[in-house]
């Protein structure tokens, strides 16, 4: 129920966990965070509190600079670590809010290509999705871009890829998702409220846009592929 990234100069783990403590007011039933470590997508996930996945980190702690966090409410698949987001393939790792109405026929025709889930969530047809698309050797954006095109449904979503160590891509339909820009680092998250103690450098993203976040700046295209231009605000919200 809520989505958090950052694209930083230092260990993010700890500062998904705590802007997703900031978001908690949404409720949740279960939460998760991916980073790159050595350029491999490594995940921690825990069912329950935030507290639950602190823990986990203090006991295999993730030293990644860039990652995505999610605190879940479950729609599709029971509040179980397992259906708890990011899902993941080795190429990719998604965070998801809202639902993939379409996901039974997109998994069904990824079955066909030997793509498989190993969870119940409507969640995992995406990050199935944006593999193949990888292995068929399109690049994260073009990837990306095309999933965008066969999802049906309401959803914020937000990528990781592995080996992009300074790139992360969001999406939003139906479902709220603001960018943080920092001096050097970058950030993404469901509100202001989880981005205030970031940077109160804001732009929203409209209905139907997606954008690119690196560390040098954000593309932002509009549900027609065109690249658009969004106002920055400074947001009210603060730390
Ligand atoms: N439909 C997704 C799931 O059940 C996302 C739910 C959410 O918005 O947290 O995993």
């Amino acid at each position: 129920c809520g989505i958090v990234g950052i694209i930083g100069t230092a260990p993010v783990a700890p500062r998904l966990v705590d802007a997703l403590k900031r978001l908690e007011y949404r409720g949740y039933d279960s939460a998760g965070v991916a980073t790159l470590e050595g350029g491999n997508i490594a995940r921690r996930r825990a069912e329950g509190k935030l507290g639950n996945l602190a823990q986990k980190l203090s006991f295999e702690p993730l030293e990644g600079r860039i990652g995505i966090g999610h605190t879940r409410w479950a729609t599709h698949g029971a509040p179980t670590e397992a259906n708890a987001h990011p899902h993941a393939t080795e190429r990719v790792a998604v965070v998801h809010n809202g639902i993939i109405e379409n996901f039974r026929e997109l998994l069904a025709d990824l079955a066909r290509d030997g793509y498989l889930p190993k969870t119940q969530t409507d969640t995992e047809s995406v990050a199935l999705w944006v593999s193949r698309e990888l292995d068929r050797g399109l690049d994260p954006e073009m990837a990306v871009g095309r999933t965008l095109r066969v999802l049906r449904g309401a959803f914020a979503l937000a990528f990781l890829f592995k080996g992009e160590d300074t790139m992360l891509i969001a999406a939003r339909r139906g479902a709220p998702l603001a960018i943080g820009y920092g001096d050097t680092e970058m950030y993404l998250g469901s509100d202001a409220m989880a981005l205030a103690p970031f940077t109160s450098r804001l732009s929203y993203l409209q209905d139907g846009d997606w954008a690119v976040l690196t560390p040098r700046g954000v593309t932002i295209r509009d549900g027609q592929d065109g690249i658009v231009q969004r106002e920055q605000q400074v947001s009210a919200a603060s730390a």
